[in-house]
């Protein structure tokens, strides 16, 4: 196997931007395309429709230059990236770019840095640390005065994919956790993923709290009932291996009592007897349906019950994660997470913003796409004007043990120099971004021809899926 490059953050210094013409990650620059003159053409035909372009020229729109000013005067240069965090406009970079509250208040924004001349350019200042990660190496900081043209822009609020669940057990003692939702959806459902330590399945109420004041109910496809027909009621025993076929119908009332119905099949789950239906319901839900059995007897649905799920089973779709990948590196703490159960849920309602957002990938998603492991890069190599460059997912990505705790790695070949770092990388295919960290040169990636010669790195999404599928798990 080739030996993986050595990877390296990539911030410029003052002589990084007098030194751009000889470039030694990526001479010549060759396939780095200027902002301003991104065009449908430069993306591969697959992915050449309008509105997908315009997605990606509005992500390039929130890319900013980052100068940060070091204690011995010096200035060093990152990118970052405008999110919309719980309301409130952020900046997004790395946080070997932004390391504290002292750089964060230092460092000048400058949008618009998109010709040599800089005759566009808007410079805005930070106004402090929000949060930093060094394990995920991502920073957010707050900036003003925000450019009139973000407001514009169309940005999903990425507080949304965080949710606080809240549940109430046995006792009447709330527990909270941290969820994530998932960048996709499945039978048209957002799908939730928190850790086990929640006992959903004994727990008297549980609410999912959305930051913008959204609240949901968990869902499941499997429904409890009353009464348990004794077997000669079902038409055939209980024990036979045909009475997952029978079709049981179930009526449900919407709250204003409009009816509806399904069709289900009993499910034995641990000897227990339930109801699979082709839909999640919440439990108010399922307590407002009649199931009839082929004799005519009824029962009424008395709520819902959840299922774990592990990594290796769930076929998860738009992790940007390849588990197979993960697995074959044959790093034992990989299969134990692979094998760790957690949650993976349906809920309702979905706050809007992020139905929008789902719709976006779900569009994009599609199994055709998802065979193209197109990635792009925004940011400012040299510390120069902004530019694009386009390449492929790589199987790079590993989970890494850190001083504090584990993270996951994606690789990916768009070319990047020093000022990269912060710079989103967006995957096209799940319509995530995330924040470039490492870069690293090679020609071949696990048998793969990497025509760019980059080999590059980026830490996966949200800490907080360390602490669904990791902490406490090795
Ligand atoms: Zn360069």
């Amino acid at each position: 196997m080739a030996k993986l490059p050595e990877f390296k953050i990539e911030v410029a210094t003052e002589a990084d931007v007098e030194g751009e013409m000889d470039c030694s990650k990526n001479p010549g620059h060759v396939g780095f395309i200027p902002f301003k003159d991104f065009a449908i053409d430069h993306l591969s035909q697959i992915w050449q429709e309008e509105r997908i372009f315009e997605y990606i020229r509005n992500i390039g729109e929130r890319v900013v230059r980052l100068v940060v000013k070091c204690d011995d005067g010096q200035c060093n240069y990152g990118s970052g990236l405008v999110e919309n965090w719980a309301g409130q406009y952020v900046i997004a970079t790395n946080h070997h770019v932004i390391e504290n509250e002292k750089q964060a208040k230092q460092c000048l924004i400058e949008f618009d840095f998109n010709s040599d001349d800089r005759s566009d350019v808007i410079v805005c200042e930070g106004t402090g640390l929000l949060e930093t990660s060094e394990a995920l190496d991502k920073t957010l900081i707050t900036f003003q005065h925000v450019p009139k043209k973000i407001y514009d822009l169309n940005m999903v609020d990425e507080t949304l994919f965080i949710p606080e669940v809240a549940s109430t057990d046995e006792n009447g003692q709330t527990h909270r956790y941290q969820a994530l939702i998932l960048p996709n959806k499945v039978n048209d459902a957002g799908i939730l993923v928190m850790p086990l330590t929640c006992e959903l399945n004994k727990a008297r109420e549980t609410m999912v709290h959305f930051h913008e004041g959204t609240i949901s109910k968990l869902a499941s496809d499997v429904m409890k009932f009353e009464p348990i027909p004794r077997e000669p009621r079902l038409g055939v025993g209980l024990s036979n291996q045909h009475i997952g076929d029978l079709k049981l119908t179930v009526a449900i009332a919407d709250i204003k009592g409009k009816m509806k119905t399904l069709t289900g099949n009993i499910e034995f789950i641990e000897r227990e007897v339930f109801i699979k239906l082709p839909e999640a319901l919440t439990n108010e839900e399922a307590q407002r349906c009649t199931i009839t059995f082929p004799d005519g007897s009824v029962s009424k649905g008395t709520g819902v019950h959840f299922l774990p799920t592990t990594l290796a089973t769930a076929n998860l779709q738009g992790l940007d994660i390849n588990l197979d990948n993960l697995l074959s590196t044959g790093i034992p703490a990989i299969h134990v997470l692979a094998n760790k159960p957690f949650w993976s849920l349906a809920f309702k309602p979905i706050p809007r913003g992020l139905t929008e957002q789902l719709d976006i990938q779900k569009r994009n998603n599609t199994q055709e796409r998802r065979l193209v492991h197109t990635a792009i890069v925004i940011g400012h190599p040299h510390g120069g004007r902004k530019m694009v460059t386009i390449g492929k997912h790589l199987p790079l990505g590993t989970l890494e043990r850190t001083e504090r705790g584990f993270r996951f790695s994606i690789g990916y070949s768009c070319k990047t120099c020093r000022g990269s770092s912060g710079s989103p990388v967006l995957y096209l295919r799940s319509c995530r971004w995330y924040i470039h960290a490492r870069g690293g040169t090679g020609t071949e990636c696990k048998g793969e021809i990497v025509e760019t010669g980059n080999l590059n790195k980026a830490f996966w999404w949200k800490k907080y899926i360390n602490d669904i599928f990791i902490e406490g798990s090795m």
